[in-house]
């Protein structure tokens, strides 16, 4: 199949759901000959095998163990021969909840939470494919935020994680030069189902429950005036995991949010 990704086999995390599944569904489109995605949702992973049945792999896990990045590598070795890109994405958000809204305790346990998934879910990932990219010369994408960037975005727990992924694509752009490149992309808000953390009692809220409400929201406050769907943010992902085309990108986190970095929020 023709494409920017003619051949490639790639790896997802949290790919079963909002932008995750935009990407796994845009490398297929793309010719990726093997997709896998690692997700906790068992639902979700159906209803994903069920609307695209050929080319992908799905495997239910949490991304704060090793061993179900070491199981998603393994599925990519198995079903496609070998690795050309890994996609670091699932991810909790805090509501925006401020850091005197706390108790040391709740602080404790949130900021754990955010750090396992956000961050270590990340690093994870890394760990288990970094041989198997460096065989094939393949790349890294890590999902950032424009948190990750500027305050105001989200809440202090939240923010922090999202600032610690681009010193993660930074450190690991160099650590593992010259066979893999490392990059990341950088949403503004978008319509998803994004979940809170289960310490916060908020496992089963999501940023999408009052969908018209979260839209013209972030609609209101981005100069391009709309917001965001997951779609709009894949294009980014096929450009970095491109040898063709991104060849020479490496330590980058490409943002992709309307424009509101450029007011500085
Ligand atoms: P989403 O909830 O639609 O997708 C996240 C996926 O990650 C879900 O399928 C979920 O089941 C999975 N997941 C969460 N925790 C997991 C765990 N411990 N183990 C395995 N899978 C797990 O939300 P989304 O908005 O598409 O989020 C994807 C990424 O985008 C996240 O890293 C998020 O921080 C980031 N992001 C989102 C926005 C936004 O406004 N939606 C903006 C910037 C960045």
């Amino acid at each position: 199949m023709a494409g920017w990704l003619s051949g490639y086999v790639a790896a997802v995390t949290g790919g079963a759901s909002g932008i995750g599944r935009s990407i796994v569904e845009r490398y297929l489109e793309e010719g990726a000959s093997t997709v896998v995605v690692l997700d906790r949702d068992a639902e979700r992973l159906a209803e994903l095998q069920a609307a695209c049945p050929d080319r992908l792999v799905t495997l239910q896990g949490d991304v704060r163990e090793a061993a179900s990045h070491e199981a998603m590598v393994a599925a990519a070795l198995k079903h496609g021969g070998r690795l050309d890109v890994l996609v670091g994405n699932a991810g909790v958000f805090d509501f925006n909840r401020p850091l005197r809204s706390y108790t040391p305790n709740r602080l404790n346990a949130t900021l754990e939470e955010i750090i396992a998934v956000n961050v270590r879910g990340y690093l994870l990932s890394a760990m288990a494919s970094a041989d198997a990219l460096a065989t094939s010369r393949g790349s890294m994408i890590f999902t950032c935020s424009i948190a990750g960037f500027h305050a105001g975005c989200a809440g202090t727990l939240y923010t922090i994680s999202k600032h610690a992924v681009v010193g993660l694509v930074r450190q690991l752009a160099l650590e593992l030069a010259p066979q893999v490149r490392v990059n990341g992309v950088g949403p503004g808000g978008t319509l998803t189902d994004l979940r809170g953390t289960a310490a916060l009692g908020h496992a089963e809220r999501s940023i999408g429950i009052h969908l018209e409400e979260t839209a013209r929201t972030i609609a209101g406050s981005t100069p391009l005036g709309f917001a965001q769907e997951p779609r709009d943010h894949a294009g980014l992902y096929v450009l970095l995991a491109s040898r063709e085309n991104a060849r020479a990108i490496t330590g980058e986190v490409l943002m992709s949010d309307g424009g509101v970095g450029v007011r500085g929020v």
